[in-house]
């Protein structure tokens, strides 16, 4: 019997997604939830079986007869590298399928770096952790997540302005020719609001994830889904103007809420009182200087204005805020403040807004979760199967 047409209800790699989605599951559940014949779901089985991505994970006891074979997706066999390329710095880590982490490097990287650098050290690092954890064979794919946004035709990034060393830079290519592995790119703020969505459990409902750090962006899970927009700008919510700002932006505009709000803007403010980085914004925080405090509050209502906006049009379930500035209680209570006084009323209803747990870790997360439904995706395993 020849393979089922890609796309089909019932071929290996959808059953392979029911099992993502609602697994462990029984071959009766499965074939309840397919309605295929029993000599067709074993033929489909062993096809993902041939190809690893099959596993077995215990017994379910059945009523008088034997105990039925509990099936799962194998996300562990298989190995990623993915990295997040930040202003300030540079992150790798070899993770299997299901984000667990085998291995991470970060190395912090002074403002105006090169690319030719900051590439390799994310390739000779990534290297290194595959061969300690003894998994360079499994290796299937390659995510980066960079700030701005991405021509995924070309693989090459649109940095933003305060990255202009990076603009046009070929990323897909080194990568893709080094690792002869497929290579995927996201935009950090994204990857950001799909790693608080996989921290979650991918839960079904809209999530929208703001990332403050040295810039402002935000991303929005639908459906399990990123939405990038038509042109991949969905979500620049950094550049969406203020009332009464006139304030210069990097991106040549005036009055950008990333020109007053972002953490290079409340460095700027707090620069007078001796502050000179984001960490040292972060320990006055910790350490309740007043003026620090202040700051990082106004910073979080300025930055609620535009999110009120954000969800009276999106109308999501959560909102995870990341990023080094954005995780500051008193900068998410300003935040918090200023949505709740300003969204529509009924998209408050069932509305939770909170920091993403896993700190700078959860743009690494959301570049796994992303890179394990591309390899996994019906699509895909459709055509591995047809090899
Ligand atoms: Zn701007």
């Amino acid at each position: 019997m020849p393979p089922a047409r890609t796309g089909s209800p019932t071929s290996a790699g959808h059953i392979l997604a029911i099992l993502r989605d609602e697994g462990p599951l029984t071959r009766q559940q499965l074939q309840d939830r397919t309605g295929l014949s029993r000599a067709t779901l074993v033929e489909r089985l062993d096809v993902l079986q041939r190809l690893k991505l099959l596993r077995q994970v215990g017994h379910r006891a059945s009523s008088g007869g034997r105990p039925a074979e509990m099936l799962a997706a194998d996300d562990v066999g298989r190995t990623a590298l993915v990295g997040d390329i930040g202003q300030r710095h540079a992150t790798i880590a070899a993770v299997d399928l299901r984000g667990t982490v085998f291995g991470q490097v970060r190395r912090p990287l002074p403002a105006g770096h090169r690319p030719a650098e900051t590439l390799s050290f994310l390739l000779d690092a990534g290297r290194r952790l595959l061969a300690e954890a003894g998994r360079a064979d499994s290796l299937c794919a390659f995510g980066l997540s960079v700030p701005g946004q991405i021509d995924h035709d070309t693989g090459t990034t649109i940095a933003p302005p305060s990255m202009s060393e990076w603009r046009g830079v070929r990323l897909r290519d080194p990568f893709t020719d080094a690792l002869s592995v497929p290579v995927f790119l996201e935009n950090d703020a994204n990857a950001l609001a799909f790693g608080a969505y996989c921290e979650m459990n991918r839960p079904r409902a809209a999530l929208v994830g703001v990332k403050v750090g040295t810039g402002i962006g935000a991303g929005m899970v639908i459906s399990g889904r990123v939405h990038r927009g038509e042109t991949g700008c969905a979500g620049e919510v950094g550049h969406i103007r203020i009332e009464g700002s006139d304030l210069r932006c990097d991106c040549g505009r005036r009055g950008c809420v990333s020109a007053i709000a972002s953490g290079q803007a409340v460095i700027r403010t707090l620069r007078p009182t001796g502050v000179r980085s984001a960490e040292d914004v972060l320990r006055r925080v910790r350490a309740g200087h007043p003026e620090a405090v202040r700051v990082t509050r106004e910073a979080g209502r300025l930055v609620g204005t535009v999110l009120a906006t954000v969800v009276t049009i999106v109308n999501p379930r959560y909102v995870r805020v990341g990023g080094a500035i954005g995780v500051l209680p008193p900068f998410l209570e300003g935040l918090r403040e200023v949505v709740l006084a300003g969204a529509h009323t009924s998209s408050l209803d069932s509305l939770d807004i909170g920091p993403c747990t896993l700190g700078v870790d959860t743009t690494l997360t959301g570049v796994a979760g992303l890179v394990a439904d591309e390899v996994l995706a019906p699509e895909t395993v459709d055509a591995m199967a047809a090899l």
